[in-house]
C-alpha cells in the first residue's frame, strides 16, 4: 500500500496503531493536512470540523496510552456523509432547507463507531436529500472527482467517495437508495458496499426512500469494508425495519470462506448502453473466478425492464411523504416572506428546495394521489415483488451475481442536463435495492483515459459475509486497490 497515512488502509493503520508506532493524533493531522491541500479542488465536505477531530483523536490516544483494548477502528477518521446526523455538527442533507440545521442527537450508526473508537470526520457532500447521480444536485456546489476534479464522482454519496479516493478520510459512510454507495464507489476506485435492507439501522439518517434506503461503507479494500460493516451492522430497536440477526465477524469470515462459487451473469444487465471498456473490464473479472474454479452460469432477470419506472414511482412516493416534515415550522429554512400560515408552507418549500427534488416531490405526490394510487403506486409495490423473486429465483442456481455497477465512467461535470439520462446511470444498482438485497461495488480497473472502473457483485439476503470473501478473492489477486489519483 502507499507510503503516505492519508492512503493506508484500516488494516495497516490500525496495526501501526496498535504497535505504538503512530498515534491517532499524528493520524488525523497527516488527515487534516492532505484536506487542506485537496479539498479547494476536490470539495468533497460540506464542513469540516478540525478541532474536534483532534479532541477524539487525542481521546483515542489516552485510551491506547492507558492501555485498554481497542478495536480496529479506534483512532480511524471516518467521514460521514451529511444525511447521517452526528451531535452537535451540521446535518445538511447539502439542501437549503437545512443549511443552518444543527443535529441534537446521534445516528445509531454513529453512536456505533463512537464506541468503536473512530474519529469521526468531515461532513460529505452529497446530492440534495440523496437525489441524484453526480453530487451535481448539492446546494452548495458539486464535488470533483479525485481522478479528473473536472468529472463528477458519481452520487448521490459523491463527497464519501471523492473523500475516501482523495485521501481525505480513510473510510466513510454513505447511503444508498438506488445506487448512491455503489454508483460512486466505482466511479472514484473505492470499495462500496450496500449491505440487505435492514442490516443496518437506519435511525438518524435523513429520510429519502424509506423502504429502500440502506447506510453502508466506503472502504480502499473489502477487509476493510468488513470492518466497518461489522461495527454498523445489528439490530435497532429505534429502526422498525431493522432485522434480528447474528452478526458474524465479516473479517475473520474473509479468511474462512473460500469457494469456488457459482456466480451468475444476468444477460439483461450486458445490454445496449454498456460502456464497451466497462464491459471489457468486468468479461475479465468474470474470467478471473472462472480461472479460479467457479462455475459461471447465465441467468435472466426478465423484469429488469421494470426497474426504473418501478423505483422513480416508489421512491418519489415515499420522497414525497418523507420531505413533507420540511415545512418552515419545524425544521429548517423558514421564508421571510411569508403572507399567511399556508403561504408559509409554499414560500419555504419554494425557497429551500431545489429543482431535482422539487421535480420528485412533484412526481410522488402525483403518483400517491386520489385516482392514480392504484394505478401507479400499488402496480409499482407488484412489479416490485415480481423483481425480488426474479433474483431470488436466480440464487436457486448461483451463490451471487456479476454485473458491471455503472454503465459508463465519470463523466464531465455539467454534462447531462435531462433527468433521464441522470436516471439511467443507475439502471444496474436500482433492482438491488427494489429486492432488497446486498451488493458491493469492487475496482476493475481504468479505462484508457484513467477513470476507475467498478464491478458489481450481489448477494443474497444477509449473506454479506459471502459477498465480502466473493469479492475480496478478487481483491485479492488484483493491484487496482493500490492506485491512487494524481492530485
Ligand atoms: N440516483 C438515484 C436517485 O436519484 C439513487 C440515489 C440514491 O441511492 N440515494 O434516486
Amino acid at each position: 500500500m502507499s507510503s503516505d497515512l492519508h492512503f493506508c488502509t484500516i488494516t495497516d493503520l490500525s496495526a501501526q496503531l496498535a504497535a505504538k508506532e503512530l498515534s491517532a493524533t499524528d493520524l488525523m493531522s497527516a488527515v487534516i493536512a492532505r484536506t487542506r491541500a485537496v479539498e479547494p479542488r476536490v470539495h468533497a465536505f460540506n464542513s469540516c470540523d478540525e478541532a474536534n477531530a483532534l479532541t477524539q483523536a487525542a481521546a483515542s490516544d489516552a485510551r491506547r496510552d492507558d492501555g485498554q483494548s481497542l478495536g480496529p477502528l479506534d483512532g480511524i477518521p471516518i467521514a460521514l456523509k451529511d444525511v447521517i446526523a452526528v451531535t452537535g455538527q451540521p446535518l445538511t442533507a447539502s439542501s437549503k432547507m437545512l443549511e443552518d440545521f444543527v443535529s441534537p442527537y446521534d445516528a445509531t450508526v454513529t453512536t456505533k463507531l463512537k464506541n468503536a473508537g473512530a474519529v469521526l470526520w468531515g461532513r460529505a457532500n452529497c446530492d440534495e436529500f440523496a437525489m441524484g447521480s453526480s453530487t451535481e444536485n448539492s446546494a452548495f456546489g458539486p464535488t470533483g472527482n479525485p481522478w479528473d476534479v473536472t468529472r463528477v464522482p458519481g452520487g448521490s454519496s459523491g463527497g464519501s467517495a471523492a473523500a475516501l479516493a482523495a485521501g481525505e478520510a480513510i473510510a466513510a459512510l454513505g447511503s444508498d437508495t438506488g445506487g448512491s454507495i455503489r454508483q460512486p464507489a466505482a466511479l472514484c476506485g473505492v470499495v462500496g458496499l450496500k449491505p440487505t435492507y435492514g442490516l443496518v439501522s437506519r435511525y438518524g439518517l435523513i429520510a429519502y426512500a424509506s423502504s429502500l434506503d440502506q447506510i453502508g461503507p466506503f472502504a480502499r479494500t473489502v477487509e476493510d469494508a468488513a470492518i466497518v460493516l461489522g461495527a454498523i451492522a445489528g439490530h435497532d430497536e429505534r429502526d422498525s425495519t431493522s432485522f434480528k440477526t447474528d452478526i458474524p465477524n465479516y473479517r475473520a469470515e474473509l479468511a474462512t470462506r473460500r469457494g469456488p462459487w457459482k456466480l451468475g451473469i444476468p444477460k439483461e444487465y450486458f445490454a445496449e448502453g454498456l460502456d464497451p471498456e466497462i464491459g471489457a473490464a468486468v468479461e475479465k473479472a468474470i474470467a478471473f473466478y472462472k480461472s479460479q474454479g467457479c462455475e459461471i452460469r447465465e441467468v435472466s432477470l426478465p423484469h429488469t425492464q421494470y426497474c426504473l419506472d418501478t423505483y422513480y414511482i416508489i421512491a418519489t412516493a415515499e420522497a414525497s411523504s418523507n420531505l413533507a416534515r420540511y415545512d418552515g415550522i419545524r425544521y429548517g429554512h423558514r421564508s421571510k416572506n411569508a403572507k399567511d400560515v399556508v403561504d408559509l408552507y409554499f414560500q419555504s418549500r419554494a425557497e429551500g428546495f431545489g429543482a431535482e427534488v422539487k421535480r420528485r416531490l412533484i412526481l410522488g405526490t402525483y403518483v400517491l394521489s386520489s385516482g392514480y394510487y392504484d394505478a401507479y403506486y400499488l402496480r409499482a409495490q407488484k412489479v416490485r415483488t415480481l423483481i425480488r423473486r426474479d433474483f431470488l429465483n436466480a440464487y436457486r442456481e448461483v451463490d451471487a451475481l456479476i454485473t458491471p455497477t455503472s454503465p459508463i465512467p465519470a463523466f464531465k461535470i455539467g454534462e447531462k442536463s435531462d433527468p433521464l439520462a441522470m436516471y439511467l446511470c443507475d439502471i444496474y444498482t436500482i433492482g438491488v435495492n427494489l429486492a432488497g438485497l446486498p451488493a458491493i461495488s469492487v475496482p476493475c480497473g481504468f479505462t484508457k483515459s484513467n477513470l476507475p472502473i467498478g464491478v458489481q457483485l450481489i448477494g443474497q439476503p444477509f449473506q454479506e459475509a459471502n459477498l465480502l470473501a466473493i469479492a475480496h478473492a478478487y481483491e485479492r489477486a488484483h493491484e487496482w486497490s493500490a492506485k491512487t489519483p494524481n492530485l
